[in-house]
């Protein structure tokens, strides 16, 4: 059997490294390594697959995150909605615009920020809600958008884990995932569902002056060279990044199959352990793309089965082991927007199980029987 790891990129590659190998020489050969052609054609493609009309690459999903803020027009003490149980990106792009992140809990089903607990924690100073899509499953996004339209939120859809994901309106019309808001923020990080071989990232939206401004923030506040109109920053798709993720773009759905099938074998094999484990949860809104599968395990016997697994040599991870609002970074300058513990709880139960594109029926086997044999 195949060692066992978290994420297979090597691996992957093999199943297309000629088309890769030839799309990254032909960037290096062109010598246009900064806004060459592949960057517009990666960002038509990206456009055309997600059904967003404006796609804005930059160097990374946090600056995604940090970008979509500057644009908002937000100003310092403003309040930006944000869940408790999440990785962290969002809530410092927040904090580093003096804005106050006010921390929401989530729903332990979803792993997403509670729709429902959102409206009790909306002040006079509330200004906008970052959604997360956690582990490849939409956010409640109709009950957040009937709150944001509400109460004049501005809305960013942290869509770094969850593209291709769809969202079913109760009027049964779908959107993706980072469509749905006024701007939706991708992270191209290797281990993303659609992932480059380096950093990258993208913003997302249907609203033309707001993608011209995401764009002039991108490149200093310039729209015309050496003419700064806004304070920006510098912030980037490589060239060869926009190649490889043109060639990898070709080949999301399959990844997405790949992944859902795996989580279909542990939610199949794994329904016996309903007494020790909770298996993540399909909402009938949401089509899962499984950037995580993550379980919860009862009767506080996550690290043990961690360890144990470890022995094994099986992977498993603890996405995330602290809430925000217990960050030492975030501690002081946020606003508890309502009770935390679910968050709190999740902390202390969740352990994220071996997802990829090149895991193998032998090696998930054996998975789901180690598994197996530490409850039995
Ligand atoms: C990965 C990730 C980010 C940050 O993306 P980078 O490209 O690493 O900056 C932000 N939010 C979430 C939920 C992520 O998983």
């Amino acid at each position: 059997m195949n060692p066992i790891q978290m994420v297979d990129l090597t691996g992957q590659y093999a199943a297309f490294s000629e088309e890769m190998d030839n799309a990254i020489l032909r960037v290096v050969r062109s010598g246009r390594y900064i806004n060459g052609l592949e960057v517009q054609t990666f960002a038509e493609a990206l456009s055309d697959y997600t059904g967003a009309r404006y796609i804005v690459p930059c160097a990374n999903g946090t600056d995604a995150l940090q970008i979509a803020l500057m644009a908002s027009g937000l100003t310092p003490g403003d309040e930006v909605i944000v869940p408790a149980f999440t990785y962290a990106a969002a809530v410092e792009a927040v904090a580093l615009l003096q804005l106050t992140p006010v921390i929401v809990d989530v729903e332990a089903e979803t792993f997403n920020i509670d729709a429902n607990k959102i409206r009790e924690a909306i002040s006079p100073k509330t200004k906008a809600i970052i959604p997360v899509h956690l582990f490849g499953q939409t956010a409640d996004m109709e009950t957040i958008l009937n709150i944001s339209s509400g109460n004049n939120l501005f809305v960013i859809e942290d869509n770094a884990q969850s593209i291709g994901s769809e969202f079913i309106f109760s009027n049964e019309t779908k959107k993706q995932a980072g469509t749905i808001g006024n701007v939706g923020a991708l992270s191209f990080f290797p281990t993303k569902n659609l992932g480059c071989y380096g950093d990258g990232g993208a913003m997302m939206t249907d609203d033309e002056a707001l993608a011209k401004k995401l764009k002039m923030i991108t490149q200093h506040g310039q729209a015309v060279k050496y003419h700064h109109q806004l304070i920006g920053c510098n912030s980037r798709l490589d060239t060869l990044q926009a190649a490889v993720l043109t060639v990898k773009l070709q080949y999301l759905d399959r990844f997405t199959d790949s992944r859902r099938n795996v989580a279909g074998f542990y939610l199949e094999q794994l329904a016996e352990l309903s007494e020790h484990i909770i298996l993540p949860s399909v909402q009938s809104y949401s089509t899962p793309v499984y950037n995580q599968f993550t379980i919860r395990v009862n009767h506080g016997k996550r690290d043990d089965l961690q360890a144990f697994l470890k022995d094994k040599k099986i992977p498993a991870i603890v996405y995330y082991p602290l809430p925000i609002h217990q960050q030492a970074a975030f501690r002081n300058i946020s606003r508890i927007g309502g009770d935390l513990s679910i968050s709190e709880n999740l902390c202390n139960s969740v352990l994220s199980l071996p997802v990829h594109t090149e895991l193998d029926h032998e090696q998930l086997n054996y998975i789901v029987e180690q598994i197996k044999s530490f409850f039995n």
